[in-house]
């Protein structure tokens, strides 16, 4: 069996160490004779599982005590909702809009409380123009009284992103929408009030949404639906109801993989070393690939290009699915193509890519 080199922006590909692991432990895991899919969610068996993913997560994004870790459902977008049912309490909050997903979210906040645009890179409203590039901290127009301020510190769809936390504005609560590049670097978790981030991207298979969230910002919320009230979840250990479990034990399949290959220093390195390889291609193809994002605020993680047209772009797509790439074609929103690199991708992935675009564009220019 083949496997083929998958850029998707997810879900994604995983660690094939994690996928063999699990699939060696699939019918019997660690002898209990049943599948950690068959299991109950509060018996041992599970409890060491789920108990195991946090103490990974923990020590691999070194997660201070003060912050309480979730594994929830509904993906990112329910947290989208979430957040301002939690935290707003009467307040308001800002938002900033630096691609499609902070959009989402800043909408989504808006239908249930009062929000503020502290600042956005969108160009007249159009989904393909604007989204170049990370407010610089002179641009963001910060309420002080606002219960929080939300950002999606990588921009999935559009290639954005916060590299480090010195970008970041300070003085406000932050809410992060990490899904498409947590854990691939060091973050400084203190930093931020809540992050979260859907698994389906950099972490897990889908169904499962990971919410790491300061205990100071518990119990503010007045009537919520109780799966949504981070208190009561922190509570009941994320057990409220049935959880994904097969999600999270897939998770901490992937943690223990990670902290194997040498944790999120590593990571970042070959995270840096990924993107500016498919980045060279693009600069050096003399205006073939094009990328429009300003170069300090390029996503290692996901790198959307657009060639002369569409047809040639759609004869790139079909070209490298029949050279054994998956999941180029970029987000429809915006068309184009977009190569996805998180930390499943090895750079050898990377390097058959660079080689096809070169080998494409020496073929069509
Ligand atoms: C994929 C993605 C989402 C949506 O995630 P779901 O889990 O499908 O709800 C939200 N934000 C970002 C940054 C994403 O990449």
């Amino acid at each position: 069996m083949t496997r083929i080199w998958n850029f998707s922006a997810g879900p994604a590909a995983l660690p094939e160490a994690a996928l063999s692991k699990a699939q060696e432990e699939l019918l019997n895991w660690h002898g209990a004779g049943a599948s950690v899919m068959e299991m109950s969610h509060r018996g041992k068996c599970f409890t060491e599982v789920i108990r195991e993913a946090e103490a990974d997560l923990r020590d691999l994004l070194a997660i201070p005590e003060n912050y309480k870790v979730l594994f929830l459902q509904g993906g990112a977008t329910l947290q989208f909702s979430a957040i301002p049912l939690n935290l707003l309490a009467g307040r308001s909050a800002d938002y900033m809009v630096t691609g499609a997903w902070s959009k989402k979210a800043w909408q989504e906040a808006a239908r249930i409380g009062k929000v503020r645009l502290a600042a956005t890179t969108e160009v007249d409203g159009r989904p393909s123009d604007g989204f170049t590039r990370f407010p610089r901290a002179d641009e963001i127009a910060i309420d002080p009284k606002a219960a929080y301020l939300h950002l999606c510190t990588n921009e999935t769809i559009h290639g954005v992103e916060a590299r480090d936390e010195s970008l970041l504005p300070e003085g406000v609560t932050l809410a992060a929408d990490m899904s498409s590049h947590i854990l691939s670097r060091p973050m400084e978790v203190s930093r931020y009030g809540i992050i979260y981030a859907g698994a389906q991207k950099n972490v897990g298979p889908s169904g499962l949404t990971l919410v790491i969230v300061r205990e100071d910002l518990l119990g503010q919320a007045e009537v919520i639906p109780r799966l949504l009230d981070y208190r009561a979840q922190a509570e009941n250990d994320s057990m409220l109801n049935t959880p994904a479990t097969f999600a999270i034990y897939m998770a901490g399949l992937v943690f223990k993989w990670l902290k194997k290959e040498g944790g999120l220093t590593r990571m970042a390195d070959l995270s840096h070393e990924k993107s500016a390889r498919v980045y060279e291609a693009i600069e050096q193809s003399e205006g073939f690939y094009r990328n429009p994002v300003d170069k300090e605020c390029r996503s290692r993680m996901n790198i959307p290009f657009r060639l002369a047209n569409a047809e040639l772009e759609a004869r790139f797509v079909r070209e490298s699915e029949a050279a054994g790439f998956m999941g180029l074609k970029g987000h429809k929103s915006v068309g184009g193509l977009r190569a996805s690199l998180y930390n499943a991708m090895p750079l050898e992935g990377v390097a058959a890519l660079v080689d096809f675009m070169r080998e494409f564009a020496a073929r069509q220019g």
